[in-house]
Order: C-alpha cells, then structure tokens, then sequence
C-alpha cells in the first residue's frame, strides 16, 4: 500500500491499526463466523460490542454518572435540530454564540423551532475568534446556551468553557471531541457526528445530562426523542451498527495509546509545528486570533491564491492528500485529527518550506 498523508476535513483519517484489526475481523468477527455487518443488533455479539463501546468512551472522557451516552444517526446536522426539539420546552427561547460557519447553521436550524438570540458572535470581533465571555449577552432564562466549540471550517476552538450559571451549555463538538480531555460536567449536552475525529459516517455521538430528557413536545418523531433513544440504549430502532463497531475499535486504540491527556500532547505538538510555520513566514497566513486557534482544524492562505492550484498538485505528488479548503472560505486546510501520524505533519511542514522556497 502507498503511503499517503490524509488531511481530509471528514470524512476523515483513520488510525492504521484500526482498519488493519476491522480488516482481519471483516468476515468472521470473534469467531461469530459473521462480519459485524451481518449481525442482529439484538444479538449477544452487537450487545457485547455497543456496551464495550459505551463503557471506553465513557472512561475515555470521564463522563460522570447522571449523563447518557446515545449513538444516533442523521448527523450533527439533524442536532441542529434535535436540540431545541428537545430542549426548548415551553421557555421557547436560547442563547447561541455565533463563531463561523457551523454556529451559524445551527442557529437557522433551531430558528424554527423558537426564538433564537445570538448572544455573541466573531463577526462583532473583527478577527476570526471567540468573543470574550464578558461582551456576551446572555439571558438567564434560555433554556440552554449552544456554542460550536471547534469551527472546522474557520479553524477556532474554544480553549475555555463559558461558565453559564443553571442555563444548561450544549456543545457541537463535531470536530474536536476526544482530541483532548473535557470537563463533561460542565456540560448540559455534547454531540458530535463520529466522521470527522471518531470513526466512519453514519454515527451522531450524544452525551446527554438526565434532567435534559423527556421535555420533548409529543407530536416529537420517537427516534428523534432523546428520552425514547436513551430509554432504549439508542435501539429503538436498528442503531448504525457497524460505525459503532468501528468507534468502539477507535475508543480501544485511543486508551491504549494513554487516553485524552497524550492526544492532547500529540495534538499541541502536531499543531505547533503548522502555525509557527505559518507565522514565521510572509508566504502563508492564518486568520485567526492565535489565542482561539483549533488543534484539528488549520486553515491558511498562501500570499498569492493563483498558486493553490499549483500547490495542491505538488502536495499530491508529496502524496499529501485532501489540503483544499472549504468551498465557503477557499484556501487550504489541513485537519490534523488525532489518527494523522506527527510524521504526516512534519512531512506537510516540509513540502510547505518547500514549496515556498520554489514559489516564494
Ligand atoms: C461536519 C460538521 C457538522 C455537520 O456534520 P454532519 O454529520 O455532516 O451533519 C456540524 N458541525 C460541525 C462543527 C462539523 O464539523
């Protein structure tokens, strides 16, 4: 197999060693004589793998008692709108902080579903970032406060949590969970679709706090009821199966690597060595405020957008794949999830000097 470095957005990279082990298993999974494809998903098999694969992401991210852990389908997307299906109850009003693309999809999406106030946003900041705690306008009675707490398409992450009072905080963390540790209790609710930083496409990840369930309006679809999911081990109906069985490979490989606290390490090292290239050089730039800058997700501009063309062909024959930015923004982008080896990005680091030595 040729070696190539992935730096797709998401669908995204993943770990070696876990294709290799879902490879091996592919056609007889534990000596079941059947692929995880082809199992009941009320079968001891599936049952055995979807509690394996609650129970390591639970220790993963300390998630304490009082939450449920919930695999969805229908993508971050439909949490956009699963969320203040759920959550807005009779109160009718919550707060969203505006810092890129996806808050602002998420705050169309819940806008028909009952008032929707932006109590912050980065365009007031005139630096792509986070706004400051202390500019935002909040009001005590939302009936949650949602922040996007990594923009995979800008590139800024929250290195802070917001401290929210009794108003319960809802994070997309699409992109960036199980990237570092994170303090779940802050949380009222965390959702991520599993594509970008966890395992394939097809799987939504929802951690949701007790008190949070059953406030779902009846005229509510029952798959889209998080108490109906939660009640059922998010088998109501047939859960995505084999993504799951793939995320709980990933969950394995991410504790026998030492957990969240060395992703971190891995993370900060593997970022530090794009953005202090980037800084050091007048050929390359990125926008945002150093202070909010995303561990996964690095977006940069060469000095002069008529050599992108040239740039992602030379990166192809560097075998540097997926480094187009997005649609909406342009550019280049390089996800640096937690399957991209240290070695794919310092062999992007190198092809970057390279090519600025050609072309700069
Ligand atoms: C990719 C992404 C989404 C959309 O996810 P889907 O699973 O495609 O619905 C939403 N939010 C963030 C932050 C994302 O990165």
């Amino acid at each position: 197999m040729s070696e190539v470095f992935n730096f797709s957005a998401g669908p995204a990279v993943l770990p070696h060693e876990v294709l290799t082990r879902a490879a091996d298993e592919m056609h007889d999974w534990h000596g079941s004589g059947m692929s995880v494809m082809e199992m009941s998903h009320r079968g001891p098999e599936f049952e055995a793998i979807i509690a394996t694969a609650e129970a390591d992401l639970r220790t993963l991210m300390a998630v304490p008692a009082g939450y449920k852990v919930l695999f969805l389908q229908g993508g971050a997307m439909l949490q956009f709108a699963m969320v203040p299906m759920n959550l807005m109850r009779e109160r009718g009003s919550a707060d969203y902080v505006d810092t890129g693309e996806w808050s602002r999809k998420a705050i169309a999406e819940a806008g028909k579903y009952g008032v929707v106030r932006v109590a912050a946003s980065a365009a007031d900041l005139g630096v792509a970032g986070v706004p400051p705690q202390p500019s935002w306008r909040c009001d005590p009675h939302a009936a949650y406060l949602h922040i996007t707490s990594n923009e995979t398409i800008g590139g800024v992450e929250f290195h802070w949590l917001p401290d929210t009072g009794a108003v319960p905080l809802v994070a997309d963390a699409s992109s960036h969970i199980l990237s570092r540790p994170m303090d779940v209790a802050r949380f009222g609710l965390i959702y991520a679709g599993a594509q970008k930083n966890i395992g394939p496409a097809g799987l939504t990840i929802v951690i949701i706090r007790d008190d949070l369930l059953g406030h779902a309006p009846p005229s509510t679809p029952m798959t889209l009821d998080y108490q109906a999911m939660a009640d059922s081990g998010s088998m109501l109906n047939t859960p995505p199966t084999f993504a799951i069985y793939m995320a709980g490979l990933v969950f394995r490989w991410l504790l026998a690597l030492g957990g969240l606290t060395e992703m971190e390490r891995r993370n900060r090292e593997k970022a530090a060595l794009l953005y202090d290239l980037i800084d050091a050089s007048d050929f390359y730039s990125n926008p945002v405020d150093p202070a909010d800058r995303s561990l996964m997700n690095v977006p940069f501009r060469l000095v002069d957008d008529s050599l992108d063309g040239a740039f992602l062909a030379a990166a192809q024959e560097w075998q540097l794949l997926q480094l187009k930015g997005h649609r909406a923004v342009g550019g280049m982008r390089a996800s640096i999830y937690n399957a991209m080896p240290l070695e794919g990005v310092r062999t992007l680091a190198a092809f970057m000097r390279d090519f600025e030595r050609i072309y700069g």
